[in-house]
Formats: structure tokens, sequence, C-alpha cells
């Protein structure tokens, strides 16, 4: 047989992920010779074989990959390096300093692991299990390569079984950086009745019966601590929202199996699959049965996760409870608490049980947040099992460092052709979010070796990120550029779908800054990635008592009536019921002197005055819950008939108002009414782009912000624009709310600079 020797390197996310075990097993059982090895971009195999075995070794590096990883690329080249190897074997790793490495997002204990954990002897019940394949990852690194000594598990030293199973090709804990068993790894400690406890059987035995008793349990998990409660107990839900200073806004949930999940809820095969994937991220489910109204108030959506730790697993064993409320342990806003100490000295004396590990967390990591719309999952928060993998680009971003937006407070770096978006961190308007977001900046900057050459901000002045980005671009003398909310916004989703021509973005959400000081958020623009044109937008009307118009719909929905139909129109009886005639005059009076009221063009503020019309919502008490409140009504539904719209100017609000308004004097359902404003908002979508298409001849069509986080809207706007000749792209993997804006920032200006780069 004619043998020839290959090159081939892998790049993707393989490393961290068991990839070079797979490997040796694979070559192993082929009968091949050669040997794998790690650099800071990958995997590559020397290999030598015929051409149809190395065919044939190819294929199957896809087809039976580890679950985690994912392969990029694979090329192969036939090499001049004329080695003999006897065997296959794995080499030692190369490390070329200036590349990027992948670091692997954390990953849910697997199946074997579970099953280690009931019978290989040194991990029975050891509740730090992991393998090549399953583990933390993310959360415990300090420095690129992926190497113990530079995780939090350098602290520990392996006892000599683990030793072994780590230098051993052919087990299943080869290289697995936190591989650790009962005699050697990290444990728990529980503080119960001013006791300490340290046997893991007991901590997980109390919990239990504690959790059955209604008790509220603070549980150190992979990216921070978690505050843990009987999800069918009220009273217990009750207790916890008091101590979050959390008052309505939804709980997720956790249920021990997907059989448990089905009996409650409704779940296809996508959404089936994204609850059990190893990212294990929480799932916005539909109600089979009402769980609670404290925990999701009357909404029929719930966030359902299941168990991605040992302990999580143990908690609903033997009699635990059925389904667990599991919510990070910080304020609203806040970010999650991550040492052992501050923990202690703010949780301790607040909850029943307390549960620490003497694992430290690196990097601060919540559970991220899937929807699926229309069978795709959109990433809404982006998180725990997700970052950092990077977004793949073709030109280089290099040196840029966004800084994103406010409420979702985030940022992105550049490395080469890579953006790495950091995890979700907090609401910015929060002190402790801003120090938080800092220190993450520190980190990650560290992990990647990362050297900011440019930085680049929303253009809102007052935005925290902003200013801290001006800041950090003065101390290091480095240009600062800005981007317009919404064009950054549209090139995220360029980026997703690499889109580089020319697209109609239809950019509909709560609030960005607009080029004529003005707050935009409901507007299509024709663009590419360096320049965008407004061509439409939703109608502007006032925002009285600025800001404080985003958080009370009512105010909203005066300002529509009245600035829209005439300050003497007739407003709803069960409005001005509600509402109270004196207050409406005062607002009135406000309004009409023109004081403090920035104009908007908002679809957010939009759903907002139509939840409040509706009586479904006066005043948020958390982010969106107009608009949520709003979904959830017409999603009950089975209207078909959209208000009438402008012809010649689809986005006039003035008829949709109406028909509105005139719905609720016939006293037609709420939940109609919801249904009706949902078909008009796609119908002016689509009639608004269909116009646009043909007079510009563009076809890339982009739905990007955070309305299209509305499942009920976004569905019927796909399906009607099925029906004509576009490319629709709507974000599934970088999110279409503020948590996607540091990419669209650094990637604009990436983009602009390329151009530019003569002039520069
Ligand atoms: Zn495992
Ligand atoms: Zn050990
Ligand atoms: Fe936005």
């Amino acid at each position: 047989m004619n043998l020839k020797q290959y090159e081939i390197e892998i790049r993707g996310l393989v490393q961290g992920v068991g990839f070079r075990p797979y490997v040796y097993k694979l070559a192993t059982e082929m009968n091949l010779k050669g040997y794998v090895n790690n650099d800071s971009r990958g995997v590559n195999v020397f290999l030598e074989a015929s051409v149809s075995d190395k065919d044939q070794f190819v294929k199957r590096l896809y087809v039976e990959k580890p679950d985690v990883a994912e392969i990029a690329a694979i090329n192969v080249q036939e090499s001049e390096m004329n080695l003999s190897t006897e065997t296959f074997y794995i080499a030692p790793s190369k490390e070329l300093q200036a590349d990027v490495t992948r670091v692997s997002p954390d990953i849910a204990v697997c199946e074997k692991c579970m099953h280690d954990f009931q019978h290989q002897e040194h991990r029975v019940s050891y509740p730090f299990i992991n393998c090549t394949h399953c583990g933390p990852r993310f959360s415990i690194i300090k420095s690129i390569p992926y190497d113990r000594p530079c995780t939090t598990m350098n602290e520990f030293k392996m006892c000599e079984i683990c030793e072994s199973e780590y230098t051993d090709p052919s087990d299943r804990r080869f290289h697995a950086q936190p591989v650790a068993c009962n005699h050697c790894g990290p444990s728990y400690k529980a503080i119960w009745q001013g006791k300490e406890i340290r046997n893991y059987i007991e901590i997980v035995t109390i919990a239990r019966e504690m959790l059955r008793k209604g008790a509220i349990v603070a549980l150190k998990g992979t990216g921070g601590f978690n505050l843990l409660c009987d999800a069918q107990n009220e009273a217990s839900v009750q207790k916890l929202r008091e101590l979050k200073h959390r008052y309505l806004k939804p709980f997720a949930v956790m249920y021990e199996s997907v059989r448990k999940v089905k009996e409650n809820q409704v779940l296809n095969n996508k959404e089936e699959a994204v609850l059990t994937s190893w990212r294990r991220p929480i799932v916005v489910l539909k109600e089979k049965r009402k769980l609670s109204e404290s925990i999701n108030g009357k909404l029929n959506t719930i966030g359902v996760m299941l168990p991605y730790l040992p302990i999580h697993y143990d908690l609903f064993r033997y009699g635990g409870p059925e389904c667990l409320v599991v919510t990070s342990a910080n304020r609203p806003g806040e970010p999650m608490l991550v040492s052992n100490t501050q923990a202690r000295n703010y949780l301790d004396p607040l909850i029943d049980l307390y549960i620490e590990h003497n694992r430290d967390i690196h990097n601060r990591v919540d559970d991220s947040v899937v929807r699926i719309i229309n069978e795709e999952s959109q990433l809404l928060r982006r998180a725990r099992g997700y970052t950092p993998e990077p977004y793949d680009l073709t030109t280089s971003v290099e040196g840029g460092l966004a800084f994103g937006a406010e409420i979702t407070g985030m940022f992105a770096i550049g490395r080469e052709h890579q953006i790495i978006l950091s995890q979700y961190i907090g609401d910015l308007t929060h002190m402790e979010s801003v120090t938080a977001y800092k220190e993450t900046m520190e980190r990650l900057i560290a992990l990647f070796r990362f050297k900011p050459e440019y930085m680049i901000t929303d253009k809102h002045p007052q935005y925290e990120s902003t200013r801290m980005g001006n800041e950090m671009a003065e101390k290091m003398n480095l240009p600062v550029y800005r981007v317009q909310h919404h064009h950054a916004h549209a090139v995220s989703a360029m980026v997703e779908f690499q889109l580089n021509e020319a697209c109609l973005a239809v950019t509909w959400d709560g609030t960005g800054f607009g080029d004529d000081g003005r707050i935009w958020g409901g507007e299509l623009l024709r663009c590419d990635r360096t320049h965008y044109e407004r061509v439409r937008h939703l109608t502007y009307v006032p925002m009285p008592g600025g800001d404080k118009a985003a958080k009370e719909p009512w105010r909203m929905a005066l300002s529509y009536v009245v600035s829209l139909l005439g300050k003497d129109y007739d407003l709803p009886c069960a409005f001005v019921e509600r509402i109270g005639k004196e207050k409406i005059g005062t607002m009135k009076r406000i309004m009409a002197s023109g004081i403090n009221q920035t104009e908007t063009s908002s679809a957010g503020r939009l759903f907002d005055a139509v939840s409040s019309l509706l009586g479904l919502c006066d005043i948020n008490t958390f982010h969106a819950e107009a608009a949520m409140k709003l979904e959830h009504t017409g999603s009950i539904d089975d209207a078909l008939e959209a208000y009438q719209i402008n012809a010649s100017n689809p986005w006039d609000l003035v008829p949709v108002l109406d028909g509105i308004l005139s719905d609720i004097n016939k006293n037609t359902a709420t939940s109609c009414i919801a249904k009706r404003f949902h078909l008009t908002c796609a119908e002016m979508i689509a009639a608004a782009l269909i116009k646009e298409s043909s007079a510009s001849g563009i076809r890339n069509v982009i739905l990007t912000g955070g309305v299209f986080q509305n499942k009920l809207l976004t569905e019927i706007l796909i399906s009607r624009l099925q029906k004509e000749d576009l490319n629709v792209y709507y974000q599934t993997k970088i999110p279409c709310n503020d948590g996607g804006i540091p990419v669209g920032q650094l990637a604009a200006i990436a983009a602009y600079r390329e151009k530019n780069k003569s002039n520069m």
C-alpha cells in the first residue's frame, strides 16, 4: 500500500473538550501512525496513511467528534517533514505566544461522570467530578493556554490516582485540567444553625430537607452564588422575592429531568435539544399547567433549566422538591456574588442554609437564557455555556475594544479575526455592576493577552459605558470612535450572517441615542458595515417626564393619544379611571409646556403605550414588563386581521392607534386587540420593506433590536415575509437585544478603519 504523510490542522472549539484523546483513539483504532498536538490556534495531526484511510479519517473526525467540540475548519496538506513514527501518540503542546486560543465555555456534568458519581470508587458522591468532556472551564481560567496551573484548580494537588488518569491517553480524564476526586479535590462546606458541616452527604441531606420545609438555600455554583427554594411553596417564593428585592420579575426554575419538564411545559424537539445540551441554558417555555403565580405572574411562559452540577441532581433525589427556583444571589441588576467571604457576610444572616466550596470562581458567569423562535434558538442572555466562544470574521478586528450599551452591561474585544464578547455582567446604572464590568474587562484583557489599540462606545453621552470608554482612551492615549446604537444592532446581525453588502435593517428597539439628539428605536436603516441612512422611522412623540416615561407606560399611552389624535380625544374610560383625571390633567399640562420631554420614535415605547391602553401594565416594575404582558395577551388569541395601515406611509401610527381605540370602545376582547396590534406591526414592517426593497433593489433584510425577542411578533412577521422575494435574517447566536451591541460596534469600526487605512 502506498503510504503518504499528511499535516492536518483542525480549527474551532477543539481545546479543553477532549479532542486530542479523541483523535488518538480514532487513529489507533484505524491503525494509523503519527501524532496529535495542541498549539494556541487549535489541534494539529501528523498522519501517515493511504489516501483512502486519510479521507476516511477526516470524514470520521467530523462525524464522531465529542459533543462539545465545534470544528470550524480542517485543512489537510501533504507533509514534507518526512518523519518516521512507529505508533500514534499525543505530543506536547506547542505554544505560539501571539496567537489566539479558543477557551471553552463551562460544560454541564456529563452522563458518564454521573455514572462514575455512583460507581467509581474514589469518586462515589464526589460532587466536583468532571472529565475531558465536562466540567468548569471559563469560570476557572486565569490565563492561556488552558492548563491546570493557569486555573483556580492550581491550589489542589492531584492525588496519585488522578495523576495516573490525567497522564493516560486512553483514560476519559486524560488532560482533564480540573480532574479531582474524593482524595484530592475541592469540597463543599455548609453553615447551618451556626454549625459548619463538611460532609457532602450530610450537606445535601440537610439541603433537601430544608428546601422541602420551605427554606431559602444559598449555593455556590459554577459561575457564582445562587439562591434556591421550593418552587411549589408560595411562602418560600415570596420570602425569596423579599430577600432579593425582586418583587414581580419572573423567576427561572429547575426540574430534575426532561420527563418532569414535559409534564408541566410544552416542549418541542428544538426546545428539548437546547434544554438538554451541554450548555444547559435557561430555555423560555410555554406552560402546560400553571406552576404558580408567584413565579411568573399571569404570563404563560416560564424559564426552565435542567441540572448542570452533580449537587443539583442530588437535591431532587430521595423525596427532594420536584421543582426549584434557581436565581442568582444578588439584587436585581447587580452582578452575581462570587467570593466566599462576600457571599457569607451578605447571605448567611438572610437565609436558612449556606453552602460554599473552596474552588475559586475567577470569571463570574450567570445562567444564559434562550428562547426558540421560529424553530431557531435565540440567545437572549449570553453567559454560562456560551462565553467566551468567539465570533469569526473575515477581516481583522485586532485591537478594538467595544464598550456596549447600558442596561445590558457587556463589552467585546477584537483578536485577529475574532470578536470575543464578554459574558452578561449586569445593569450599568448600578454602581456594583460598573465595578464588576471593570474587573471583568481587566480579566478578559489579561486572559486573551489583548492590547487595546482603539476604543468604541455608543453615541449616548450619558451612558456609564461611554464615560468609561472615554476615560480609558484618554488614559492610554488611544482613539475613541462612536457608533450609533441601531447601526450597531444592524452590524451585529451582519456579523452573525457574514453579510458584507448593503442591507435593509429593521431596528425595533427600546432606547437608542439618535443622530438628531432624540431617542430612536423604531427605524428602518439602509446600511452596510460602515454607513447607514435612516430611511423611515415611527412617528415621533414626546416622552413626558423624560426617562420616567420609559418606566411608566401610562405616560406613553397618554403621549401617543394626545400627540397623534389631539388633546381633546376621548381616552378609554378604564384608563381614565385607573390613572385618575387629575394626574392625566397635570400630565397634559406638562406636555403642553414642552418641558422635559425628549421625542422618541421607539417601538418599545409604542408597545408600552398599547399595553397601558389595554390595562395590562401602567407601570413597569421590571424591564420590558409591559411588552411581555402585551405579547402574552396577544398570544392567547386567534384573531387574524390587522388594523388598517396607511398604504403610502405604512409607519404612520394614526390609523393604528385609531383602530385600537375604537376596538377598546367597542369592548372588543383585550386579547383580540393585543393580537391585532401584533399583526399590524408585522404588516407595517412588511409594507415598508417591500417599498424600500423595490426602490433600492436590496433584498437582504435584517430584523434586530430588543423588540424581536417578542416571539409572537417575530413569528408572524417571518411567515408574512416568506411570501416576499427577500432574504430575511433574524439573530440567533448574537443577542438581538443590547447584548449584541459590542459586537456591532467593534465590527463597524474595524470595517471603517480597514476602508480608511490609507488616510490614517
Ligand atoms: Zn464528564
Ligand atoms: Zn484524586
Ligand atoms: Fe438596543
